[in-house]
């Protein structure tokens, strides 16, 4: 994926991050408690640009890459992972539009979400097939050169803030579920209806609702070829996907464990020492931190690869970017729940703690089922036979992989 390397100005993109930030953090409890969309942190990336992070300059966005991306959402997470999460997803669709989209369609597109005009919203996931990325069960027509689609859509992260949608759909006479096509679609070019409720356990602010989506498109408005997502998922989305999550999920356990250390210091003051004395305290700390920075060392070593390597099916490619997933997912996830044993009920269970322990903890519980660990370990045990001298992505001194698996 080497044109993703950045190019744009960091110290811009850090600015923006940190207005956004900010004005997530005066909603974080509230979005929370109401399971609400946080409106505030949207129009603040609006405003700072920071919609067109992966917007080539010469479009008007900020000209970000990979780096920026991950450095981006690790500061966003520590104070909201819906907030992260939701720019997170944005920007995959956004490098899918830079990289796949036709000409008039990335003329037209990407100086408006370089300007902050157009939120995209994701449509993978259907009723029936579930989380299974690589299938869709409805399909497009094609009528006069435009595209019809109806598609359900059971959980769509902002669906009702969105001013666009990336939709995967069956590929016009497509023979099986397995020829999918991406498409886009601007929201005026839809009719939305809500269904079901959102109420869930975490990512409560990303209000990630039911949708049935109906329109007509332009034929020209297909990202990649027809039939041909599987191309875009394994070269792009995917491992846009599992960096930007990954970075997502480190950052909200980032910020959890120094939200702890500062009360700890806190609560020793006042209780004239004694409390950071304790050496059961002192190895969960340790583990903690001992789980974030192994993730952190996966997270910077994939972005490395990710960006060096051209080829990204090659199944040594693809399991690095899956362990990063399932890793990040797992251990994040851990790393908070040590910190709830170390802290105990009052810091560590209770929703009104500074240290938000509560609320990282149930956040970062989804952290595994957005998509599913178990889908991408089944895959994994099949891309395994496909590498059987066991080589290591640029690690010099280990069997070269092998290019043209598919997971
Ligand atoms: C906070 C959040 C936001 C999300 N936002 C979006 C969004 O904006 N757009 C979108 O499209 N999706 C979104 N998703 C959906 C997500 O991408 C997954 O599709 C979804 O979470 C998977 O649901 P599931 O756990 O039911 O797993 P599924 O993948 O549906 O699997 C269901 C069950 O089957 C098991 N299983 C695993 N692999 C297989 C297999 N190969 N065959 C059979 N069964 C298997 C799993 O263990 C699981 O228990 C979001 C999810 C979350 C948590």
């Amino acid at each position: 994926m080497t044109d993703l390397g950045s190019r744009g100005g960091a110290d811009r993109i850090r600015a923006a991050a940190g207005e956004v930030a900010q004005a997530s953090r005066a909603g974080v409890r509230s979005t929370d408690e109401a399971a609400s969309f946080p409106a505030a942190a949207l129009q603040a990336m609006r405003d700072t640009g920071l919609l067109g992070l992966m917007v080539p300059e010469e479009y008007g966005g900020l000209g970000g890459g990979i780096d920026d991306l991950i450095e981006t959402n690790i500061t966003l997470a520590r104070v909201d992972l819906s907030v992260a999460m939701i720019l997170a997803m944005h920007c995959q669709q956004a490098a899918a539009l830079v990289r796949y989209a036709g000409p008039r369609l990335r003329a037209e597109l990407l100086p408006e979400i370089a300007a902050g005009r157009r939120y995209l919203a994701s449509v993978t996931t259907e009723a029936g097939k579930g989380g299974r990325l690589l299938t869709s069960d409805a399909a497009l027509t094609e009528r006069a050169g435009r595209l019809a689609l109806d598609r359900n859509a059971p959980i769509v992260t902002g669906g009702l803030h969105a001013d666009g949608f990336l939709i995967t759909m069956q590929a016009p006479g497509a023979v099986h579920s397995g020829q999918v096509s991406l498409v886009y679609a601007h929201r005026e070019q839809l009719e939305l209806a809500e269904y079901g409720t959102w109420q869930p356990l975490g990512m409560r602010a990303s209000h990630s609702v039911g949708l049935r989506l109906r329109g007509e498109l332009p034929a020209d408005q297909v990202v990649g070829e027809h039939g041909g997502f599987h191309t875009v998922a394994v070269t792009l989305f995917a491992p846009l996907a599992h960096l930007g999550w990954s970075a997502c999920w480190l950052g909200t356990a980032a910020g959890a464990l120094s939200r702890t250390l500062r009360e700890l210091r806190v609560r020793d003051r006042a209780a004239g020492g004694g409390i950071l004395g304790s050496d059961l305290l002192l190895v969960r700390l340790a583990t903690a931190r001992r789980l974030l920075d192994s993730v952190h060392a996966l997270l910077a070593h994939t972005s490395r690869i990710v960006q060096a390597t051209e080829d990204l099916s090659a199944p040594s490619a693809q399991l690095l970017i899956n362990a990063l997933k399932v890793t990040a997912a797992e251990d994040c996830y851990r790393a908070v729940d040590i910190l709830v044993e170390a802290v105990g009920m009052r810091d560590g269970y209770l929703k009104d703690s500074p240290t938000g322990l509560e609320q990282a903890l149930r956040d970062l519980r989804s952290a595994s089922l957005n998509y599913h660990n178990d889908r991408i370990l089944l895959a994994d045990g099949k891309l395994v036979f496909l590498d059987p001298e066991v080589s290591f992505p640029g690690l010099r001194g280990t069997p070269s992989a092998k290019a043209g698996a598919r997971a």
